[in-house]
């Protein structure tokens, strides 16, 4: 039984925060409580009034004074990258060639993908983050990991068999026709199963003949509720040498377009360097542009312009993720500080209300899950975590000097890491202590 009652400072976005004073933007409740029943959410509010609902001696679990947030939701990662993290490249496209394609051969061997899906689970719920948009490797051996650990862990998880059939090393290319029924396989053996959802993920126009994308596009068609996640615009060179490929295109959305890749289930990561042209097109389509700021960083991808394309009179849907192994950490918390870091530079404001937005009812919101998850609503599964912004002797002394719910978030944000989450409940149940 997961019926529980489980108490602290309750924080929940009902939409996005307008600015640092929108106390409307969110629910907050000082001394609050969740009633979590069958790994649901059945109420939320002030402890008192919660507790009078409940049964007579359910379980209490008492949080106080940390405050108790939706889970994370990471938008963009790679699961067979654990290992690619940290690794020392000039750019992308050497960073891919040099240590990622290699790494990704592996996942041919069923242990090995078991192995690591494993990790990258522990890895998950240890940072706070209960739902992830994942890109497995071109192995089917590696989505059947991935799934099956997810269905264990009872973890709502997105992801997809990667279709990549040129430009990489023959251990790691399929054909339009395996790509294609692979990935039709993976569907009718994962998707619905538990919490699981499948993608359809071609890697991205380099790696994908035109034969493929058309494999890509007859998936989509058949199967139109399920995402579609690929690469966008992340570097020059990578841009550059896609339009050779696609020579017909009009630029690098374009290819995607043209294949009846784009629509509002598209998730588009890095999407940095986008012509006026190429935003009007995501808008137009509802496709949504993932923000992968350690990453774009750390390849020295570019500054990604994500104010100015949501303030736009198109605006663009935009999402934020990890991007292991390309991104350099798996929180959510490091994730935003550097969000907040290339607004900067780029002479924008990202304010820390807007940050947990993001990460939670955002991400949700874009993923077009936000019935299930990215909330504290009652009918949501309870999917939350406990944030502790006085996990370390440095926060606990920066915190005597916080004054506002703001304040402490942004410290979250900035000092932040998985030290700083206490638990990680996933459909009410307490996974993180439990690891
Ligand atoms: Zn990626």
């Amino acid at each position: 039984m997961t019926d529980k009652l489980i108490r602290g400072r309750l924080i929940s976005f009902k939409r996005a925060p307008l600015s640092l004073t929108d106390t409307e933007s969110y629910a907050y409740e000082h001394d609050g409580a969740l009633l979590v029943a069958d790994g649901r959410i059945a109420a939320f509010g002030d402890y008192a009034a919660v507790r009078s609902r409940a049964p007579e001696g359910i379980e209490e679990i008492d949080h106080r004074p940390h405050l108790i947030l939706p889970g994370f939701i990471d938008m963009h990662l790679h699961f067979p990258q654990m290992q690619v993290i940290a690794s020392y490249a000039a750019n992308l496209l050497e960073w891919l060639n040099t240590y990622t394609f290699p790494e990704e051969c592996r996942f041919v061997e069923t242990d090995h993908a078991a192995r690591i899906a494993t990790h990258f689970y522990d890895e998950l719920i240890r940072h706070g983050t209960t739902t992830a948009v994942a890109y497995c490797s071109v192995h089917k051996t590696s989505a059947d990991a991935f799934f099956a650990e997810a269905l264990k862990r009872g973890m709502c998880m997105v992801g997809g068999k990667v279709m990549m059939d040129r430009n990489a090393p023959q251990g790691l290319l399929d054909t339009p026709e395996m790509g294609y029924d692979e990935t039709r396989a993976v569907i009718a053996e994962w998707h619905g199963k538990g919490r699981n959802h499948v993608a359809i993920t071609p890697r991205f126009a380099i790696t994908s003949t035109p034969a493929q994308m058309r494999a890509a596009q007859a998936l989509a068609e058949e199967f139109p509720d399920l995402h579609i996640q690929t690469h966008l615009s992340e570097n020059h060179d990578e841009i550059r040498y896609t339009l050779e490929l696609y020579p017909q295109a009009k630029d690098y959305t374009d290819v995607y377009a043209h294949y009846g890749l784009l629509g509002p289930k598209t998730l588009l990561g890095h999407a940095i360097h986008l012509s006026e042209r190429e935003a009007d097109a995501l808008s137009e389509a509802g496709a949504v542009a993932v923000h992968c700021p350690t990453s774009n960083l750390f390849l020295g991808s570019g500054l990604f312009p994500m104010k100015a394309l949501m303030r736009r009179e198109k605006p663009v849907r935009v999402a934020v993720a990890t991007d292991i192994g390309g991104g350099s950490s798996y929180s959510m918390l490091r994730t935003m500080d550097e969000a907040y870091k290339i607004q900067q530079l780029l002479g924008e404001r990202l304010n820390p209300l807007e940050s947990f937005y993001l990460m939670t009812r955002g991400n949700a919101e874009a993923l077009s899950m936000v019935g299930d998850i990215g909330t504290l609503e009652p009918g949501t599964t309870a999917d939350l975590i406990v944030l502790d912004a006085a996990a370390t002797p440095a926060m606990k002394l920066r915190m005597e000097t916080v004054k506002t719910l703001p304040e402490e978030l942004f410290l979250l944000q900035t000092m932040g890491d998985d030290r700083a989450v206490i638990e990680t409940y996933v459909a009410g149940n307490a996974m993180k202590t439990a690891l």
